[in-house]
């Protein structure tokens, strides 16, 4: 047996429970012994029945006198009820719905009871008690000591987790096999495998599971830790295109640029820079909120690699985006003589100083192999639709992290040269999400990061309110007011993740109440699951002016530039990200008319309002991104997908201190054995685990 061995050769495990564990995932005794407590229950040594006190929770051993089932009278619910007798006297017990009970417990049973001992009418009682009967030679699991709570799961309950649990970690101890280095259980003070797994279902002080539970969310980031740092080790083998950056060429396009850059903008063009000069492959994340001026960055570092000689690729997630791309960056190159193609499925258009063109797709990708075509904008589809380029240097892509070696050689033309050194383009991805520094370090330590944390030129502050929804009325009143004097509005319909179809049908209801409201000014809609075409045309006559009131869902987080837009209402704010909030809320106020903000918000919850009035006092989003990842978890920075990584590591990912000493250790262990020829363990471990894991 070894921790990989499937569930069914246990013969512990029923047919029935075979399956309920398999919807929850776990299928070899491993994920079994990894599906860790969420809590404990603390319920201490077992006390004398006289020395109880009403309000306390406690713990009793005794015999059943007496056990039955009864109706109250009153409220017509179904009560089983004991007497308990110990040497020093009798309590009652009651348990509330559970009339199977007294199929188990009998009357003459000794038992173990652990709860709270309240009052009623009818004297003391001991309220719905955990129970298990005493019996010679077994443990107790349920009601002494620190008793582990798993999370709650139909058909799978903690007293039969703890049961199988107990009998198999107790059998198989031996087997659980050591993989952390020696050294690194020694400086970092953590527990061997087996005994962090035993203590963390099983511990006999909360202390005692804090540590297991460090030990074992360890082991995982540091197997990622290994994960990330190799594979960057392995881009750096590689070879990339040395970009040379001469005087006058940084002087060339400094002119055709119509402002001074930020100093943030500065600087992250400085690493950027710094990274194409070299021979190894740049891997970079540009982070900055929408309207921060990364396109221009972008395009600086075009234009330096199409001054080399070289082909840029550049590829956004939507159609609209690409093309706002292509125009933005076009327009900065208006003075150069390059070919500039933009490819998407509906669009495929050339431009150089000369004209501006439609041509055939087919063309385009011609020129583009053929190397004609300096600059390539399209969708992420560029790289799915085979396009290869002659001499591609740089790959910028927009909301997506990661671009693997494979990824960059498919888009380069084989060389039939075999003497030739085959190059893989630099990588530069540009994100408006703002990653907390902790998962920056676990989830992006591949990458190197530049921030622009500034925005280009004092936006004017963006008043917030936070509204219940009895002001909604004199929210819709302001709108009416803004709206006649010639400005735009938004509204913003919840994110309902359960089910998309209840987020369009409630953004429909909304939208019909809304025309209603305004019949005399024009209302759009807009939503996820429109046809690309559809929310286009929406867009644009809103971005037009034709469209006085666009409400919509959070789609429009692309980013769409409408400087008449000056009121923003977000409902069901509470459901948001806060960093996700800031975002939208950039989208009014971005003319020269001042902007509002309504938070919405149904929920009387003191934390959800002082959450929300972070986003009044914030300076940045980058310092809301670490709040939310503290109050809401990693989710709204990792996204839905799936990542293969367990639940309890998920939870742990604020650990800044914990983080850090993780990839140090596995930074020591990589610079002593570079390929981990004397940690066999090890290395299998982390085999197994790349092959669970999703990064791209
Ligand atoms: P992002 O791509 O980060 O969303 P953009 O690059 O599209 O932001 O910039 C938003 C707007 O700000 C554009 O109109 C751009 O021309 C302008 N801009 C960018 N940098 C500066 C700057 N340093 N000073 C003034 N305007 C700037
Ligand atoms: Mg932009």
């Amino acid at each position: 047996m070894n921790l990989d061995s499937p569930i069914e050769n246990f013969s512990n495990i029923g047919p029935q429970y075979l399956k309920r564990l398999k919807k929850l995932n776990i299928r070899t005794i491993g994920d079994l012994f990894f599906h860790l407590p969420s809590r404990y229950e603390n319920f201490g040594k077992p006390i004398k029945i006289k020395d109880a006190q009403i309000g306390n929770n406690i713990t009793i051993e005794g015999e059943i006198q007496k056990i039955e089932n009864i109706t109250t009278f009153k409220k017509r619910m179904l009560l089983t009820q004991a007497l308990i007798k110990d040497t020093t006297g009798v309590i009652r017990v009651v348990w509330f719905n559970q009339p199977y009970l007294i199929q188990n417990l009998k009357k003459g049973d000794k038992v173990s009871l652990a709860g709270k001992l309240n009052i009623s009418d009818a004297g003391p009682f001991l309220s719905n008690p955990s129970y298990e009967k005493i019996i010679k030679n077994k443990t107790l699991w349920h009601t002494q000591g620190i008793v582990p709570v798993y999370p709650e799961t139909k058909g799978v309950s903690s007293r039969w987790l703890r049961f199988i649990l107990w009998n198999l970690l107790r059998k198989y101890y031996f087997k659980i096999q050591e993989f952390l280095p020696e050294e690194i259980l020694v400086s970092q003070k953590l527990p061997p495998r087996n005994k962090a797994l035993f203590s963390c279902h099983f511990p006999k002080t909360l202390q005692e599971a804090k540590v297991a539970k460090k030990r074992l969310v360890f082991e995982e980031l540091f197997l990622l830790e290994l994960k990330i740092l190799i594979e960057k080790r392995n881009l750096k083998k590689e070879k990339a295109p040395k970009i040379k950056i001469k005087k006058s060429s940084m002087e060339k396009i400094s002119k055709s640029i119509p402002f001074k850059l930020t100093q943030d903008q500065k600087t992250a063009l400085k690493e950027i820079m710094m990274d194409l000069t070299k021979e190894s492959p740049m891997s970079r994340l540009l982070e900055g909120e929408v309207g921060s001026g990364k396109t221009v960055i972008a395009a600086i570092a075009s234009f330096l690699v199409i001054e080399n000689g070289y082909q840029v690729a550049i590829m956004a997630p939507t159609e609209i985006l690409a093309e706002q791309h292509f125009k933005e960056i076009s327009k900065l190159f208006n003075n150069f003589d390059f070919n500039i193609g933009l490819l998407t499925s509906s669009l495929s258009i050339k431009k150089n100083k000369a004209r501006q063109n439609k041509i055939k797709k087919q063309e385009l990708i011609n020129e583009t192999q053929e190397g004609k075509i300096n600059l390539l904008i399209g969708t992420h589809s560029l790289i799915q639709e085979k396009i290869t380029f002659k001499n591609l240097a740089l790959v910028i892509i927009d909301e997506q992290h990661r671009f693997g070696v494979k990824q960059r050689a498919s888009l380069c033309q084989k060389s039939n040269n075999a003497s030739k050194q085959i190059t893989i383009p630099h990588f530069l991805s540009m994100t408006a999400t703002p990653i907390p520094r902790s998962l920056a370090l676990s989830f992006y330590g591949d990458l190197d990061i530049s921030q622009i944390r500034q925005l280009p030129r004092g936006r004017k502050k963006i008043t917030t309110k936070i509204i219940g929804p009895i002001y909604e009325n004199e929210t819709l009143n302001f709108i009416e007011k803004e709206i006649k004097s010639g400005r735009q509005a938004f509204i913003v319909c919840p994110i309902i993740e359960e089910s998309k179809k209840l987020e369009v049908s409630a953004l429909k209801s909304e939208y019909e109440k809304i025309k209603n409201k305004f019949k005399n000014f024009s209302v759009g809609m807009l939503h996820g699951k429109m046809k690309p075409k559809e929310k286009e045309k929406i867009m644009k006559d809103f971005k037009e002016g034709k469209i006085d009131i666009l409400v919509s869902t959070p789609v429009i987080e692309v980013g769409i530039d409408v400087p008449n837009a000056t009121v923003m209402v977000i409902k069901g704010a509470e459901r948001f990200g806060l960093a996700q909030l800031y975002q939208l809320r950039g989208r009014v106020g971005r003319g020269k008319f001042e902007g509002y903000c309504f938070l919405m918000t149904d929920s009387p919850s003191k934390i959800t309002w002082r959450r929300l009035k972070a986003i009044e006092k914030a300076k940045n989003s980058f310092e809301l991104a670490e709040k939310d990842l503290k109050i809401r978890g990693p989710g709204d920075f990792l996204g839905e997908r799936q990542w293969g990584l367990p639940d309890f590591l998920m939870a742990s990912l604020d650990d800044i201190s914990l983080l850090e000493e993780v990839k140090k250790e596995a930074q020591k262990i990589l610079e002593k054995d570079p390929e981990l020829k004397n940690y066999s363990e090890l290395k299998e471990n982390l085999k197994k685990f790349s092959q669970k894991i999703h990064l791209e």
